[in-house]
């Protein structure tokens, strides 16, 4: 008889049960003077205990600021030193840290501020083309030309400071900087007396994600969820106090803060962040300069890095692990990391924001074929089960949604009973949308998505969401958004436009539109105008027609 596709992950080690911050407490008293975080594009290198320090000086000025149990703060930045201070120190003080995207632009932003109930916002200096603190102004204008604490916010009521990552704070804001010495106003001994307050099942992050539809949701997780699945995560690639891990990834992502930060703090082993956003010269400088012994990335990143005209220049010879995952990786890719880069080890994971991230894993000792054909066997301590639209589980080589449970699962969404009954069932089956298989063995194949989601270049992309901007536009009817496979970024925008009788608009003004207001990976490639969209019968818009004529469209240039 066939097996069900269900399975369970290894239990033969116990799950950590303590919070973030009695886990950073703990290293840093195993591992005091290995480096803990090389932050190269700040010149910055800290111990742990030089880590726990600088962490423990953010969280008393949390502390002296007023910060609660329970507070969201918001942190809107690309990767620094700062931002894993402040997810370090946010978790000692039971506060609950908001992800923001870097590359949102002031909508993006005031809906999560809002929907998050942010009170306070760790906010970025400026960084490429974004002036982070020039949008927020825009969006709470009562800052300009004010002292901190003497605004008060029309559009977020909630909000009640914001800590300026910039040499000098603009008005209205305290400068990071200032969060240390107001530290002196509270004893270590409050810090301590906080920490001893909290609870490993306390929420300590959310992410904003749009789940399987619809608009970004906040995925509420627990010190509990996300400390564990660092830390098995990293147990799987075996990372040790000896680890040096090149972080590219983001961090206001789970691939950075969780797979990356958490898996190394578990570890002992060291963060290293080559730079503030992905730049494949930066990365390849860091493996060779830091001698890392692993590397994360999307597959995006992978290929940048392979085809990259000046490789060949660095020794990656210390390279031995590393994890590829967010999208599916091309098998060619995957081949090239382990041959061309030395990752002899590297390992695929697969997960979402939802389950903290990662619910499976391939192995160091999965052979090639395994490695490139799945994504992994179910993680310790968790479940997979494979089902039918009927919710019934399938037998082995049947392709049906996955879903995962165990220690992972989200708390919920945040603020959104309904949403949060939708994702996870009576019984804590996260149902991720995912199309899967699983084999005899237990290794699942992800086949599909039966979301209406599009990942480009490891940014998840939710259609709706850019069609409802679009329909902002004077001259634009409707609108429908479609992913087609792209190369460099596995999958790339066709938005499908038709517009008002008597109006015009060209592709440029479209994108210029965009650009102006939505996040920079958002905004369509291409774009298709058309008198009427593919419909069925019954009136449905026939996107996968629209994905079929597109890529046909492309191809004959
Ligand atoms: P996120 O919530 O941003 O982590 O995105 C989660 C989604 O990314 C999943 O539901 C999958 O659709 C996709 N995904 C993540 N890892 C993989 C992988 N290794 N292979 C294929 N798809 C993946």
């Amino acid at each position: 008889m066939t097996e069900l596709s269900y399975s369970r992950g290894r239990q033969d080690r116990a799950l950590l049960a303590m919070t973030i911050g009695a886990a950073l407490d703990a290293t840093a008293r195993r591992f005091p003077l290995r480096e803990a975080l090389v932050v190269r594009q700040q010149g910055l290198r800290y111990t742990w205990a030089e880590l726990v320090e600088a962490v423990d000086l953010a969280a008393r000025g949390l502390l002296a600021l007023g910060i609660a149990q329970g507070e969201r703060v918001g942190i809107w930045a690309p990767n620094c030193a700062e931002w894993c201070i402040a997810q370090f120190a946010c978790a000692k003080v039971g506060a609950i840290l908001v992800n923001i995207n870097p590359a949102y632009r002031v909508g993006e932003l005031g809906y999560v501020l809002e929907r998050s109930g942010c009170s306070w916002l760790i906010c970025a200096d400026r960084f490429k083309t974004s002036d982070y603190h020039a949008m927020l102004v825009e969006l709470v204008p009562e800052l300009a030309g004010r002292r901190p604490g003497a605004w008060q916010s029309t559009a977020l009521p909630a909000l009640r400071g914001v800590i300026s990552l910039a040499e000098a704070a603009p008005a209205g804001c305290l400068r990071w900087g200032e969060l240390a010495q107001r530290a002196q106003a509270v004893p270590p001994e409050q810090l301590q007396a906080r920490a001893a307050g909290l609870q490993f099942d306390d929420p300590v992050n959310i992410q904003y994600t749009s789940g399987t539809t619809g608009f970004p949701k906040g995925a509420t997780l627990s010190h509990y969820n996300i400390l564990n699945n660092g830390h098995l995560v990293a147990e799987s690639l075996g990372l040790t106090e000896h680890g040096r891990l090149v972080i590219p990834v983001p961090l206001y992502h789970c691939f950075g803060m969780v797979m990356g930060n958490l898996g190394c703090l578990t570890h002992g082993s060291a963060m290293i962040y080559p730079s503030a956003a992905f730049e494949p010269l930066a990365v390849l400088q860091a493996v060779a300069e830091e001698r890392a012994t692993a590397l994360y990335g999307v597959p995006t990143m992978f290929i940048a890095l392979l085809d990259h005209p000046e490789r060949a220049g660095f020794d990656l010879s210390s390279l031995r692990t590393g994890i590829m995952a967010g999208s599916t990786c091309p098998i060619e890719v995957m081949k090239r990391v382990i041959n061309e880069m030395h990752m002899r080890e590297v390992q695929i994971a697969y997960g979402m924001t939802e389950t903290s991230p990662v619910s499976t894993q391939t192995g160091p000792h999965d052979d090639l074929a395994r490695r490139v054909g799945s994504v992994g066997r179910t993680q310790p301590h968790l479940e997979s089960k494979i089902v039918d639209e009927h919710g019934r589980i399938l037998p082995c080589g049947q392709i049906g949604e996955l879903c995962t449970r165990g220690y992972s699962v989200m708390l919920g969404y945040w603020n959104d009973p309904e949403a949060t009954r939708a994702a996870i069932d009576g019984a804590r089956w996260m149902h991720t949308g995912d199309l899967a298989v699983m084999d005899d063995d237990g290794y699942i194949g992800i086949v599909g998505r039966n979301k209406d989601m599009i990942i480009r270049g490891g940014e998840n992309i939710y259609p709706r969401e850019i069609e409802e901007f679009l329909y902002r536009h004077p001259a634009v009817a409707d609108a429908q958004v479609v992913g087609i496979p792209d190369e460099r970024y596995g999958e790339e925008l066709v938005a499908w436009v038709r517009l008002h009788p008597g109006h015009s608009a060209d592709a440029e003004a479209l994108r210029a539109f965009c650009r102006q207001h939505i996040a920079h990976f958002k905004v369509p490639r291409h774009f298709t105008f058309v008198e009427d969209f593919p419909m069925t019968v019954t009136g449905k818009v026939q996107k996968f027609r629209m994905r079929e004529i597109s890529i046909a469209a492309l191809k004959a240039g």
